[in-house]
């Protein structure tokens, strides 16, 4: 086994990204990262609208950058691009178009098997997200209605009268920008819009009192049907047409994914971790989303990358 790394990052999100930039920072020298899409960030691509405006403090958390990234508030291009020169600059080991599918240890070494064979390390970050499977309602979506559900905006045309689901600051994002070419509602289960930040806060505020956006707030959705090829959203006090619905409700934890890679979860479903974020198997870390169940951000899993690093310096002294 001639070519052992030092740690093998599995997912090219912020996580990851901040994974590589800090090993090469603070002197790990053979990392690897892998990337299941053709391209980092896969999240940020798919999910954020063009010229979305990335926030450093998301959800309203303020967050101070421990590491050697510096990230600022910018927008969904200048994000990318500061990514770009991060991993241009930080000349890595990367695969692309290579899905991880599992992470075995034996004796002190990590065997990690992807679409592209074998790869061998020391150490491993597992920072894979939760938006692989965005959340889903837990009522019943009509085989007919699927190509009108939607989980980002990527289907949206104008003029459509659509109904955004979710509290956070994604569906408030998606309700605002879909409103400038249609007819939209933001549906929240909840009778105040809490977890946005203050700017997106604002936003929704201007938008509602102009009549931009219909806020349906406090009010469940109890199903969805097909009526003459619309969307028929049954709320617990009324029933409404739409031609789409946009659900922002965040994803799910990757259990089964966790699971083949030897992470115990707790009786939530939920990685178990320490202070290092390291699971229970040594040198065997989470970062970034996974580390939550809601709430985290591209600053936090900057962070994670930098800690983790830091504890496998440490312990290789
Ligand atoms: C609509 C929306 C707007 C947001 N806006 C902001 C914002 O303005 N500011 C902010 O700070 N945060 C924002 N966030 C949150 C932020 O995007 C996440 O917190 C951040 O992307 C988490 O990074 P991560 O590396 O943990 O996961 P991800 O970004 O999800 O990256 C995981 C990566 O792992 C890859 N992967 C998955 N499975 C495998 C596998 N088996 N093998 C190899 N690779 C795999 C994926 O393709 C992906 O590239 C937003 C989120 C959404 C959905």
């Amino acid at each position: 086994m001639e070519n052992i790394y030092d740690l093998i990052i599995i997912g090219g999100g912020p996580g990851g990204i901040g994974s590589v930039v800090e090993a090469k920072v603070l002197g790990l020298k053979k990392v690897l990262m892998i990337e299941k899409t053709d391209n980092h960030s896969h999240t940020i691509r798919k999910f954020y609208k063009d010229q979305k405006r990335v926030d450093k403090d998301w959800q309203g958390q303020e967050v101070e950058l421990e590491g050697n990234v510096e990230f600022v508030d910018g927008t969904k291009e200048s994000t990318l691009d500061y990514f770009d020169k991060l991993l241009d600059d930080e000349v890595i080991d990367a695969r692309f178009n290579c899905a991880v599918e599992k992470v075995e240890k034996k004796e002190d070494t990590f065997f990690v098997t992807s679409g592209c064979g074998v790869d061998v390390a020391k150490n491993i970050i597992v920072s894979i997200g939760r938006m692989g499977k965005p959340n889903k309602p837990s009522y019943k979506i009509p085989l007919s209605l699927r190509s009108q559900i939607n989980f980002n905006l990527d289907k949206c045309g104008n003029g459509e009268k659509i109904l955004v689901v979710g509290g956070g600051d994604s569906a408030v994002e998606y309700a605002c920008e879909l409103s400038e070419s249609n007819e939209v509602a933001l549906n929240y289960r909840r009778e105040l819009l809490t977890r946005p930040n203050p700017t997106n806060q604002e936003m929704i505020s201007k938008y509602s009192e102009d009549e931009a956006v219909v806020l349906e707030l406090g009010i469940d959705i109890e199903s969805i049907e097909s009526e003459h090829g619309q969307i028929k959203v049954n709320f617990s006090n009324k029933s409404e047409l739409f031609d789409r619905v946009v659900y922002a409700i965040g994803g799910t934890t990757p259990s089964d994914f966790l699971k083949s890679c030897g992470i115990t979860l707790d009786d939530m479903g939920e990685p178990i971790f320490n202070e290092n974020y390291e699971s229970e198997v040594e040198g065997l870390f989470v970062a970034g989303d996974i580390v939550f169940n809601s709430g985290g951000s591209i600053a936090i899993a900057l962070n994670h990358g930098y800690r983790i690093v830091t504890s496998i310096i440490k312990r290789k002294k």
